[in-house]
C-alpha cells in the first residue's frame, strides 16, 4: 500500500525539519503509482503529481509526525481540494420544467441513474417528474425505461414509433409544459465509443431544451479511457456535472479524479448498485480517502496531529506494554479521547473494535462526566490511583462526598476503567497505539 511504500522512502528521514525537493520527488513516485493503482489518467496524474511537489517542498514537518504522515496529509488534501472540497446537489431553480439531460457512453448507467434521480427528486423534494428516452438505436431502451418508472412511479413519456431523439425532446417538453410537471429528464443514447453522430444528436437535443443539468455518467471503472470520454463530451455540449456509476464494486474512483481534473464540473452524485435507491451525494473527502487506499487512517492522522503529541501516545504505549493502565493514566486518556472525538470515535477507526466502540457508547463520554471523572480522580489517593481495587466500600464513600458524586458514580468510573483496560489489551494484540500512529511514516 502506499503508507508502506511511503514509510520505506521516509525510513532514514525522522526529526529533519522542512520537506526537501529531492525528498518529496521519492515520496511522488510512490504517490504516482498509487494513483494510476486507483485508476486515475496518466496526464491527470503528471499535472497533479506536479502540483503537489511544488507545495509540499520547503513545508516544515509537524513535531508531532513523520515525514511520511506529512507528505500523505498534504496529498490527500490536495486530492480533496482538486475533488471539490464539499458535495454538489442538482441546481434546478429555473422556471419550471427543469430540464435534466443525461449523456455518456452505451452501459455506463444513464438510463438506470435517470430512474435513479427521478425517484430522489419525486420522494425527496417532492417533484413531478416526467421521464423520456431519446435512445432509439437500441431496441427496447424506451421500454426499458417505462418499467423503471413504474416501479417508481413516476411518469414515462409515451412511446410514439418512428421519431427521431429531436423530436421527441420536443414532444417530452410540450408534454412537461402542458401538464405542470416540475422537472424533465432526458435519457439519451450512448454508443460504445465516442462518435461524431451521437453529439450532433446530442447537441442538437441540448440546443432544443436548454437544460438546466446536462450531466455525464461515467462508469468508476473507466481508466486511462476516462480523459478522452470527459474531453470528447466537453467540447460538445456544456456540462454541469458528473457522475460515476458502480461505486458499489471496488473500482478506487481514480476516474472521479481524471474527470473532474478534465471538465473542471463537480461530481454530483455516486452510482452504488443496480437497484434504485442506490445513489448517494459525492463526498470528495471519502473518495479521496479511497483513491489513497487509506481512508480512515487519514482522519485519524489527522484528528492525532492536532490534538494529541504522539511522545505522548508513545509513553501510553510503553506503559501499556508493560501492563500498567491505572487511574492516572485514564485521567490523561480521558482528556486525550475528549479531544479527539471521543473513544468512541477511536475506536470505530480501528479495525476489529467495533464491539469495544459499542460499550463506550454506552456510557459515552460526555463534558460533565469529564469533569465529574476529573474530579473523582483527583479526590483519590495516589496509592488509590496506581492500584484501584484498593477501593472497597469506604473509601468510595469518602471519594464520592469529596468530589461531590455519588457511590454509584464512583462505581461507574471503575467499570469504565476496567473496560478500557480490556481495550487497551486489546489494542496491544494489534501493535499497540505507537504501531498505530506509526502506520503511516
Ligand atoms: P446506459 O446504457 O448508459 O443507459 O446504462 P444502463 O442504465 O442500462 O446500465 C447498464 C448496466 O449497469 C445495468 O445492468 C445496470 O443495472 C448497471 N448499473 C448502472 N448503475 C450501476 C451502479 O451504480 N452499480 C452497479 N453495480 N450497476 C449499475
Ligand atoms: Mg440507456
Amino acid at each position: 500500500s502506499l503508507s508502506d511504500r511511503l514509510g520505506g522512502v521516509f525510513a532514514a528521514l525522522r526529526g529533519r525539519g522542512a520537506l526537501n525537493e529531492a525528498d518529496v520527488r521519492a515520496a511522488m513516485r510512490e504517490v504516482r503509482i498509487a494513483l494510476l493503482e486507483a485508476d486515475v489518467a496518466l496526464p491527470v496524474v503528471r499535472s497533479f503529481v506536479d502540483s503537489v511537489t511544488e507545495k509540499a517542498v520547503g513545508q516544515n514537518v509537524l513535531r508531532s509526525i513523520t515525514p511520511g504522515q506529512q507528505v500523505v496529509k498534504i496529498v490527500n488534501d490536495a486530492l480533496v481540494d482538486m475533488l471539490g472540497s464539499d458535495t454538489a446537489d442538482l441546481e434546478l431553480d429555473v422556471t419550471p420544467p427543469a430540464i435534466i439531460m443525461m449523456v455518456g457512453l452505451q452501459g455506463s448507467g444513464k438510463t438506470t441513474t435517470t430512474a435513479k434521480i427521478a425517484k430522489r427528486l419525486t420522494e425527496k423534494d417532492r417533484k413531478k417528474v416526467l421521464m423520456a428516452s431519446l435512445d432509439v438505436n437500441r431496441p427496447a431502451a424506451q421500454e426499458q425505461l417505462a418499467v423503471l418508472g413504474s416501479q417508481i412511479n413516476v411518469a414515462t413519456l409515451p412511446v410514439v414509433a418512428g421519431q427521431q431523439p429531436v423530436e421527441i425532446a420536443r414532444r417530452a417538453l410540450n408534454a412537461a409544459r402542458l401538464q405542470g410537471y416540475d422537472v424533465l429528464m432526458l435519457d439519451t443514447a450512448g454508443r460504445l465509443h465516442v462518435d461524431q453522430a451521437l453529439m450532433d444528436e446530442m447537441r442538437a437535443v441540448s440546443d432544443v431544451s436548454s437544460p438546466a443539468e446536462t450531466l455525464l455518467v461515467v462508469d468508476a471503472l473507466t481508466g486511462q479511457d476516462a480523459v478522452n470520454v470527459a474531453k470528447s463530451f466537453t467540447d460538445q455540449v456544456s456540462l454541469t456535472g458528473v457522475i460515476l456509476t458502480r461505486m458499489d464494486g471496488d473500482a478506487r474512483g481514480g476516474a472521479a479524479l481524471s474527470m473532474r481534473a478534465v471538465t473542471g464540473k463537480p461530481i454530483k452524485f455516486v452510482g452504488t448498485g443496480e437497484k434504485l435507491d442506490g445513489l448517494e451525494l459525492f463526498h470528495p473527502s471519502r473518495v479521496a480517502g479511497r483513491i489513497l487506499g487509506m481512508g480512515d487512517v487519514v482522519s485519524l492522522v489527522e484528528r492525532a496531529a492536532e490534538s494529541i503529541q504522539v511522545e505522548d501516545a508513545e509513553a501510553m504505549a510503553a506503559k501499556m506494554a508493560k501492563g500498567q493502565f491505572d487511574l492516572n493514566d485514564l485521567r490523561q486518556q480521558l482528556a486525550q479521547m475528549q479531544k479527539m472525538g471521543g473513544l468512541g470515535a477511536l475506536a470505530g477507526m480501528i479495525p476489529g473494535m467495533k464491539k469495544a466502540q459499542a460499550a463506550m457508547a454506552s456510557g459515552a463520554v460526555s463534558d460533565k462526566m469529564l469533569i465529574h471523572m476529573d474530579a473523582m480522580i483527583g479526590s483519590m489517593t495516589a496509592k488509590e490511583r496506581a492500584k484501584p481495587e484498593l477501593l472497597q466500600a469506604k473509601r468510595k464513600i469518602r471519594i464520592a462526598k469529596g468530589s461531590g458524586t455519588t457511590v454509584q458514580d464512583v462505581n461507574k468510573l471503575l467499570k469504565m476503567h476496567q473496560e478500557m483496560a480490556t481495550a487497551m489489551k486489546k489494542l496491544k494484540k494489534m501493535g499497540g497505539m505507537k504501531a498505530l500512529m506509526g502506520m503511516m511514516g
